[in-house]
């Protein structure tokens, strides 16, 4: 017997009329150099429509790629509704990538045009030869360096003026490709991961849950997360559903600008990797702000620190550490306390908190022995590969590249390395590519990580394996002490304060004092670049 209800198709039309009809007077505040920019709900609306006719009058058709090198700002969300609510995909590009890497994706993705933020041309302008599927370039505000290499061009006010401000969007099959973004490469091509309406919407719902980021029309959400990494998390999405106040960085994100947005804008929930959140806290140890109006902070794409959790939580700031990947869309599990754990000490609640935690409603998720195949049991101990599945889930790659190493028996297989706790939470122990496999048995460097970082001298760690002779592979510590402890801390130092925490044959065979820790294009630690550094460092 089938249900008996309606079909109504899951697309972003959806949201986008919600926002627009029921929340026209709430705000969109982007950075400037000078003066924020504001507008309503309600004229990002008559722009996202102006723009689907500027779009569609440029030969943009169903299932085109139209491709986005920019920052966070009003722009790019009117790009984010304008793009898939016409039928056509958006494609946000990482800005920092490397030039091959760039020019590798706007050629495997055949973008049909292009998006850029006027101070970013000068990047573009260098890789443009090398484009031939852009058929056009749209400059968004000034561009003061650009040298017109960028043709055919239109600056985005021009393209869009003149249009009609209502705009009869086509029936969409949900399934129907929305968005794209890439992975970032670390091993092999960057791989695309193909957004549908449908898993964006469920997403939107994911990251809105009370058991996700409990989204409200009262929040006024603070994305810092680049719009170009993995949808920004699916804030801005989820915050249109929701109707929530956006405020976005512009191509502001020191911790100073954070601070100052957070006091001035009320702002209550933000998000981004926990580098940021590192900057603040050092911030707020020095200076005073109000950020009282802020009950969460989403911190992920890397491990977040306990002693990091622990400091904010000082200032009254709590930290919701999230797990997820592109290919999850890329919100999968976040750690809470549930309601019987609220009289556990401080300690074992911080514990908790910087586990990637539980799945959210919608994503499932087994851990399993790498040999085996075998579901490790819930023990905390026993470590396997973390495999998620989920109706925001990737099933396989664009153009299916290197779809069946990454996707088993209706699984994604992640890469990361996880253990489970008899709740069912989550704390991943590396990615498998970054364990130390010393002797035979592995050690997790996130786990050294997080403890060196501990430590009241140090700032950052990071921690690598390194070649040996004897056992196969060694720990390396790279710390970068703080400021205010540069040549006050030493390599003993640390290694008395692990060796109070850890197993002994855990302990770091040495410790090296760096300036700070090489950055991947989307601010996460790059331990690709240590391994070559430190390849022949004597152990
Ligand atoms: P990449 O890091 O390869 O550019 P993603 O941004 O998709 O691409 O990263 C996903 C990966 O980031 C995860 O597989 C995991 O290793 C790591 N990650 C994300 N969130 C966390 C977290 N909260 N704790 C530890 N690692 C995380």
């Amino acid at each position: 017997m089938q249900g008996l209800m309606m079909d109504y198709p899951l697309t972003l039309q959806h949201a986008f009329h919600r926002v627009t009809h029921l929340f026209p007077r709430k705000e969109i505040v982007t950075q400037t150099e000078s003066e924020p920019h504001r507008y309503t709900y309600a004229d990002w609306g008559r722009r996202v429509m102006q723009l689907a006719h500027a779009l569609k009058k440029a030969g943009v058709g169903d299932g085109d790629r139209v491709a986005t090198f920019a920052w966070n700002t009003y722009r790019h969300f009117e790009l984010y509704y304008a793009v898939p609510c016409m039928g056509a995909v958006l494609h946000t590009l990482n800005i920092r990538l490397f030039a091959d890497q760039l020019v590798y994706i706007v050629n495997d993705a055949a973008d049909k045009v292009m998006f850029v933020d006027g101070d970013l041309v000068p990047i573009v302008e260098k890789l443009v030869d090398q484009l031939p599927t852009v058929q056009l370039y749209v400059i968004m505000g000034d561009a003061p360096y650009a040298t017109g290499r960028l043709r055919p061009s239109i600056d985005y006010e021009t393209f869009i003026a003149d249009q009609p401000t209502t705009f009869t969007w086509p029936d969409l099959d949900e399934n129907s490709a929305a968005a794209m973004c890439y992975t970032s490469g670390t091993t092999g091509n960057p791989k695309g991961v193909v957004y549908s309406h449908r898993s964006i919407f469920l997403h939107s719902m994911g990251v809105g849950h009370v058991e996700g980021m409990a989204l409200s029309e009262r929040d006024v959400v603070f994305p810092i997360v680049p719009m170009f990494h993995a949808n920004a998390w699916g804030f801005p999405h989820a915050a249109a559903f929701s109707g929530s106040k956006v405020v976005l960085p512009g191509r502001f994100s020191d911790p100073l600008r954070v601070a100052r947005v957070i006091e001035q804008e009320r702002v209550t929930i933000t998000a981004g990797v926990p580098t940021i959140w590192i900057g603040l806290l050092s911030l707020l140890e020095k200076e005073r702000f109000d950020l009282s109006t802020l009950r969460a902070i989403a911190a992920g794409g890397s491990a977040a620190p306990q002693a990091l959790i622990e400091g904010l939580q000082r200032h009254n700031i709590p930290i919701i550490h999230a797990w997820g990947m592109t290919e999850t869309s890329p919100l999968a599990s976040l750690s809470r306390l549930r309601s019987y754990q609220l009289d556990l000490s401080p300690d074992e609640q911080f514990r908790i908190r910087a586990r990637q935690g539980t799945v959210i409603p919608g994503v499932e998720f087994r851990v399993v022995d790498m040999e085996s195949g075998q579901e490790v049991p819930w023990d905390n101990q026993t470590f396997g590969e973390l495999q998620v599945r989920g109706p925001w889930v990737a099933r396989a790659y664009y153009k299916d590249t290197e779809s069946a190493s990454k996707f088993a028996d209706g699984w994604l297989r992640t890469g990361d390395v996880a253990v489970v706790d008899d709740d069912g939470s989550i704390q991943l122990v590396d990615r498998t590519k970054d364990l130390v496999k010393s002797g035979g048995e592995w050690i997790s460097s996130v786990e050294l990580e997080g403890l060196i970082m501990g430590h009241p001298k140090v700032l950052e760690a990071c921690v690598i394996g390194i070649p040996h002779a004897k056992w196969g592979e060694r720990p390396l510590a790279c710390v970068v002490p703080k400021p205010d402890a540069l040549d006050q801390v030493s390599k003993e130092e640390i290694l008395d304060y692990l060796r109070a925490r850890v197993a002994k044959w855990w302990l770091p065979d040495d410790v090296v004092f760096i300036e700070a820790v090489p950055k991947t294009s989307v601010g996460k630690f790059d331990k690709k670049v240590l391994r070559t550094q430190y390849e022949m460092h004597s152990l």
